[in-house]
């Protein structure tokens, strides 16, 4: 990756983590979740409100942990709003490979621009102990569209 690539996905990195998008709690949520990874130390709880089309039509969270961990979950609520569960647990797939790999060449064109938006998180590939930071707000998501309340470790 270029320096100045890197360097900007760390400066968009810091500013979601020091201002995470969505972090609030929702009046009425449809579907909740709360999400642990002990390693880092990172907690979040996730709130969704679910549309009459069946879609997510507001995600946020709150909680507390590193920064990757908050601008992980800040670019997850941003990202699946409008998506309908099918879509939203596919990105999370696909993010999941993302944080593993540094890139996910089987993502496709569907979520392509999604994906292109979470691309700042593939440098968490480079440091293992911190994948599951960046996928613990999506291990939540899944936890929350499968039934709510239920606690999501970050395995
Ligand atoms: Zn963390």
């Amino acid at each position: 990756m270029f320096d100045d690539l890197r360097d900007l996905y760390q400066e968009v990195i810091l500013d979601h983590g020091r201002k995470p998008r969505n972090f609030r709690r929702l009046e009425n949520p449809s579907l909740q979740a709360r999400g642990d990874n002990p390693m880092c130390g990172d907690r979040m709880q996730l709130d969704l409100a679910m549309g009459p089309d069946g879609r997510i039509l507001d995600a946020a969270f709150e909680g507390k942990g590193c920064a990757i961990s908050m601008a992980s979950a800040s670019l997850m609520t941003e990202t699946v709003k409008g998506k309908s569960p099918e879509e939203a647990k596919a990105l999370g797939a696909c993010f999941r490979d993302l944080a593993m790999s540094g890139t996910c060449p089987d993502c496709g064109e569907a979520l392509a621009e999604e994906m292109e938006r979470l691309q700042v998180l593939g440098g968490v590939a480079e440091y293992p102990s911190r994948v599951k930071c960046a996928t613990l707000a999506w291990h939540t998501l899944n936890a929350a569209l499968e039934g709510g309340q239920k606690e999501a470790s970050s395995e």
